[in-house]
């Protein structure tokens, strides 16, 4: 998406070198992982519905495969850069290894603005991405997903066109599918449940009640839903959250000290996760700028809006009450930002690990659909609990023995995995 202050890809690449630093990864190894093994590059025409011609760029990037196919989604957006996909590609591919699922890193994106596209246009764009690059995917190498402004919708027409293509069914080509279309049931929890699994073991460690506990979070969209569901049902407390405004081009924060009721706040709110502040006001919430959840005296921040939101010049502004931090967004915080609250006596659930959820939901799909034989949701989200909580063991303990920040244990067991299947293999 669009190019900030900072070069996504070389902010990854520089993650990657302070982690192989700290591993003593060889050179060779190093070539390797800092970069992306294969990128494509294409065009895709499309007959408008206007009936002019016009020409949509595409990428598809896979960072690494050592572990098992390349996995990740396909972003829509008119600001997407081929530096953010091989950043996110990347980032992929240590999200899968953290969770120890048997699957590598990929990201796709296509530069335009579903706003101002019709459904079929939409369509068009999809199946001649697919068109494109259907010989480079497919279930056994690279297997695509939703993610920015694209949809289940979008996914099964891109199932279909693969399939088209190769003349067979391949439901495991593509996941995010429609429930009923080869769709996992708890997908759309997963990602949120997740954020709260790993939070919930944190308290474990630190010794404290979830109970006893009371949350901020930025955002209200799927993750953050997900996430104050499952956190309400521990008896956690959430007494903020923020999420951005259409209308005014700004974000605001809503509060309730007694607590935010999810069902009714949710009833005000809008398929983009943006809530009618007047109706807020009118059934009893503060209406405040839109930093004022960072600043709240709670225990847990729950970060679930999108990238570079705790910056050097907000992160003095957490109080000192805060004892977790749980990035359900993907990279929230700047390295500034977290330099002091890694300083700063504050439990740090970074990223690539509280959000895992997601994608563990997604490689459940990709089974069920191989198998063409579909769990049940309790089972479906018992396993996801399974995995994220041993992911979370795993790396506390590495941080915990080794006195590394959770960001850099996660990081090491991440990378460390993958550097091993490509010794394994032979490739370094
Ligand atoms: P979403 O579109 O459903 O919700 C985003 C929310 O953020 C909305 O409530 C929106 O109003 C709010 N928001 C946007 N800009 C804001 C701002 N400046 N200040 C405050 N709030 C703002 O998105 P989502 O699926 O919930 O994803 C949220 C984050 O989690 C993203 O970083 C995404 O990459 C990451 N993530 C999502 C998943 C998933 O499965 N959905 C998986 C892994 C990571």
């Amino acid at each position: 998406m669009a190019d900030k202050a900072y070069n996504p890809f070389e902010m990854a690449q520089a993650q990657f070198d302070n982690v192989a630093d700290v591993l003593k990864i060889d050179e060779a190894t190093r070539k390797l992982l800092r970069y992306n093994l294969r990128e494509y590059h294409v065009s895709i025409p499309v007959r408008m519905d206007d009936g002019s011609v016009e020409i949509f760029r595409g990428f598809r990037v896979q960072h690494n495969d050592a572990r098992g196919p390349a996995k990740g989604g396909i972003r829509f957006h008119p600001m997407e850069t081929i530096d953010t996909v091989r950043a996110l590609a990347m980032w992929m591919t240590w999200k899968c290894a953290v969770v120890d699922i048997p699957l590598g890193g990929a990201k796709g994106g296509v530069v335009c603005d579903p706003h101002n596209l019709s459904m079929r246009d939409q369509e068009q764009i999809c199946r001649g991405w697919v068109r494109q690059l259907s010989k480079d995917m497919g279930p056994l190498n690279d297997i695509p997903a939703p993610d920015v402004m694209t949809s289940a919708q979008h996914m099964l027409w891109m199932l279909d066109e693969f399939e088209t293509i190769h003349g067979q069914k391949f439901p495991g080509f593509i996941t995010g599918k429609p429930v009923g279309m080869g769709g996992s049931l708890g997908r759309k929890e997963a990602t949120g449940y997740g954020v709260i699994f790993t939070v919930r073991e944190t308290l474990k460690e630190l010794n404290i009640p979830p109970a006893d506990t009371t949350a901020s979070v930025q955002g209200f969209g799927n993750v953050a839903q997900y996430a104050i569901e499952l956190y309400q049902q521990i008896w956690g407390k959430v007494i903020c959250v923020s999420c951005w405004d259409q209308k005014d081009q700004t974000s605001y924060s809503f509060r309730k000290i007694d607590g935010i009721d999810l069902e009714e706040l949710t009833s005000i709110t809008d398929r983009f996760g943006g809530i009618d502040k007047k109706k807020a006001k009118e059934i009893g919430y503060e209406v405040l700028p839109g930093d004022a959840w960072i600043e709240q005296e709670v225990d847990i921040l729950i970060p679930a809006a999108l990238e570079t939101q705790i910056t050097k010049e907000n992160v003095n502004k957490i109080s000192y009450r805060v004892k977790i931090i749980a990035e359900g967004a993907n990279g929230p915080t700047t390295p500034e930002a977290d330099k002091v609250i890694s300083e700063r006596d504050i439990f740090m659930i970074p990223d690539l690990l509280a959000n895992a959820g997601g994608v563990t939901c997604s490689y459940f799909e990709q089974v069920q659909s191989n198998m063409n034989y579909f769990w049940e949701k309790d089972e479906v989200l018992g396993k996801l609990d399974t995995k994220m909580t041993s992911a979370f063991a795993a790396v506390s303990e590495l941080a915990r023995n080794k006195k590394l920040y959770m960001r850099d244990a996660a990081y090491v067991i991440a990378i460390g995995r993958v550097a091993q299947a490509c010794k394994d293999r032979g490739w370094v």
